[in-house]
């Protein structure tokens, strides 16, 4: 890329969460290969972000390429209105075969906040066909489900653009998030805040929409099975729906398949992305019972009122069917445990370090908290430096790398990591 192109970029181009006015640096990326980035001089970046938690098996991937290849001489793209192809298919015969059993139908669409909506709006409907006017969702504090309206509105009120939206959104119920660890002693106090909640807005609720054990871009916490557990049981006994949104943990992220079995439960709408094309290009999509589909198909509307242009996108679904089949072609589980045991040794000696808060790990996934928020330019310049892409965010230093990455290049990003904690 010329210097140019880079100029062009800053003045007309918005990069996600940047300013026009006053941009941050990008960063010329002209190649992808295996766990590394090249930038346009031809240094290489051992990436420790998966493209946001996508791409778990690495970039210009032979069997991902072939498999979109082979669809593009078929066809790239055809309506989903009125008409089916072997590639969607395909992908969810193995989506509701991998999937908690109870979810048996599937809506593909376009990105994770799409299938946020498209779950909300299930809910919603569900009531509407039950004849109860049920249109609040209660969600958990540190929450985050997309950028689009219906996700933002059960985005943490503090630490997202409420603030800006204020009176556009429906006003939804927040309960404290979840405070005991992953590994911590279960307090039974955990509950109290979501179960007290629930129970004063039982008859309004429609769902509960979280994020499953991990919340993620709301702070990278990660909390105890238990909690979930108990969340199951109170949905249960209030027959409210249960969303869970695992667009970030779906795919063997934290160590099992979906986040939900850490906890063995089953929601009853399932949101996937993210990783489910391999991190090719962007697809989702909505899983949910035959009670729930069959409740909405039989309300006033006749059918569920929702239909993207791009939906089952055939090229976005093979790829995603050759990526779901390689993940469980792979062992993808040891590959998982030997990451978060690295990550384990690696990061855990920062706890101790003055400016750090806490440091967290699961799966394949490593959490430096700060105690101060980051300076991401300096941090960022500093990581690509050192040959490494790391994004932070917040007070957040953190790595989800592809599930190939090997233990030398692991530790180029776990160094970069404790050599970025001083600056
Ligand atoms: N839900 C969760 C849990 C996410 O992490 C994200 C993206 N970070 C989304 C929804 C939104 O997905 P997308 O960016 O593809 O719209």
């Amino acid at each position: 890329m010329t210097a140019s192109d880079i100029e062009f970029d800053l003045r007309h181009i918005w990069h996600p969460y940047t300013s026009m006015t006053n941009p941050l640096p990008v960063y010329p990326v002209v190649g992808a290969s295996g766990v590394e980035l090249e930038l346009s001089d031809g240094r290489k970046l051992v990436d420790g972000m998966s493209s946001w938690w996508a791409a778990i098996h690495g970039y210009n991937h032979p069997v991902l390429n072939q498999a979109a290849k082979i669809q593009l001489d078929q066809m790239s793209h055809v309506m989903f209105g009125g008409i089916t192809h072997p590639p969607a298919v395909a992908l969810c015969r193995q989506l509701t075969a991998i999937s908690p059993p109870s979810l048996e139908c599937v809506f593909l669409a376009d990105s994770g906040s799409v299938a946020v909506e498209v779950a909300l709006k299930m809910a919603l409907q569900y009531w509407q066909a039950k004849g109860e006017k049920r249109q609040r969702i209660l969600t958990l504090r540190h929450g985050y489900h997309g950028d689009t309206f219906g996700a933002m509105s059960v985005c943490d009120p503090d630490n997202s653009m409420h603030n800006l939206y204020k009176s556009y959104l429906p006003p939804h119920l927040f309960a404290e998030s979840p405070q005991c660890g992953f590994d911590a002693q279960w307090d039974e106090r955990d509950i109290m805040p979501f179960r007290t909640l629930l129970e004063q807005h039982s008859r309004d609720i429609a769902a509960v929409i979280l994020e499953p054990i991990v919340q993620g871009a709301g702070g990278m916490r990660i909390y105890h099975p238990e909690y979930l557990r108990q969340v199951r049981m109170f949905c249960d006994q209030h027959q409210i729906l249960l969303i869970a949104d695992e667009i970030a943990t779906g795919f063997g992220r934290t160590g099992k398949l979906f986040a939900c079995e850490h906890a063995e439960i089953e929601p009853d709408i399932l949101c996937v992305g993210k990783a489910l094309t391999g991190g090719y290009m962007t697809l989702s999509a909505t899983l949910t019972t035959r009670k729930v589909a069959e409740t909405i198909s039989n309300g006033e509307a006749g059918c569920f009122m929702h239909g993207p242009t791009f939906m089952g996108n055939p090229l976005a679904c093979a790829v995603a069917e050759a990526s779901l089949k390689l993940l469980l072609h792979s062992p993808w589980q040891q590959r998982i445990k030997s990451i978060e045991n690295q990550l384990k040794s690696e990061l855990m000696p920062l706890k101790h370090h003055a400016k750090v808060a806490d440091v967290r790990v699961l799966g394949a996934i490593g959490v430096v908290e700060m105690k101060q928020p980051v300076n991401m330019a300096v941090l960022q310049h500093h990581f690509v430096s050192q040959g490494v892409w790391i994004r932070p965010f917040g007070k957040l230093i953190y790595l989800m790398p592809p599930y190939i990455i090997q233990p030398e290049q692991l530790s180029r990003l776990t160094k970069a990591v404790s050599g970025s904690i001083n600056l």
